[in-house]
């Protein structure tokens, strides 16, 4: 039996599913934080003359002059590959591989592309924050805010960094300017619901079958990867597939129970799907 095969026999015999994602998913989708490409400089050129940003993740870590800035560039992030995404092939066959089991999502990924692609947001956890949600700078409370239509009208009447000061949100309870939760920095607020929600679906699962689908997390990744792959070792029901091009790293212990697929995300998955469609 190939190695497709034996995967989607395992997704189908499993009680839940459970994935996780980092930034290889988001390349494969045509969204890489850290490419200074063309892409990038078509769509912040005049931030990269003004202050040198080398790639998306260094504008959304960088602290900018004032609010007005902070808001167009991050407005102008949302709309770009937020409010215009539309599902990628991955994310299509990676529903058409979940099918109706139950399942949870935890990624370090803070675009929204899951929720865009109708995964439910209450079984998502995005553990390093959302690019969709604001919250108080200060923060004078820990409350999150959706940010999608305000990031909108930014976009909409911005040019060069600079829009109506009006359109700036700021706290209903302290005043101070709100930020994206992702790019809060120090005041980061999590997502206490999204983490509840989690620790509700590794309960429900404890002592059952439950198969990980790893998306491009990198092999040392311990915020994500780590305590997952310890996870499947304590739980002998529990079944490792990783997608990874060059590195795939499953350890001795898991080993008879993973399969590591060691190539490109879209292709890896339209064979899981396919190979899933062949079962019956
Ligand atoms: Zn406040």
């Amino acid at each position: 039996m190939d190695n497709y095969t034996k995967a989607a026999e395992k997704i189908a015999s499993a009680d839940g599913i459970l994935i996780t994602a980092s930034n290889g998913l988001s390349i494969t989708e045509g969204l890489n934080l850290f490419a200074n490409d063309e892409k990038f400089h078509r769509l912040f050129g005049d931030f990269v003359q003004r202050y040198g940003l080398r790639c998306l993740l260094h504008g959304m870590a960088s602290r900018y002059e004032n609010e007005e800035r902070t808001w167009a560039f991050w407005a102008r992030l949302i709309k770009h590959y937020c409010i215009d995404y539309t599902p990628s092939l991955s994310m299509k066959k990676l529903k058409e591989i979940v099918g109706d089991k139950d399942y949870f999502i935890v990624t370090s990924n803070g675009e929204g592309h899951f929720e865009k692609s109708g995964f439910d947001p209450d079984k998502i956890y995005e553990v390093e924050g959302t690019w969709l949600d604001m919250q108080c700078s200060v923060p004078c409370h820990d409350t999150l805010y959706p940010a999608e239509k305000t990031a909108e009208e930014i976009a909409k009447n911005e040019d060069k960094g600079t829009f109506p000061a009006e359109l700036i949100p700021c706290c209903p309870l302290c005043g101070a300017p709100m930020v994206i939760n992702m790019g809060a920095g120090q005041s980061f607020i999590e997502n206490k619901r999204a983490i509840n929600n989690y620790r509700e679906f590794t309960a429900k699962y404890k002592g059952k079958n439950l198969v990980v689908i790893e998306l491009g997390i990198g092999r040392r990744n311990t915020l994500i990867k780590a305590p997952v792959m310890k996870m499947v070792a304590n739980e002998p029901g529990y079944f490792y597939i990783t997608v990874n091009k060059g590195e795939i790293f499953i350890p001795d212990e898991i080993e008879s129970r993973s399969i590591g697929f060691d190539g490109l995300i879209e292709p890896v998955l339209v064979s899981l799907a396919e190979a899933k469609n062949n079962l019956n």
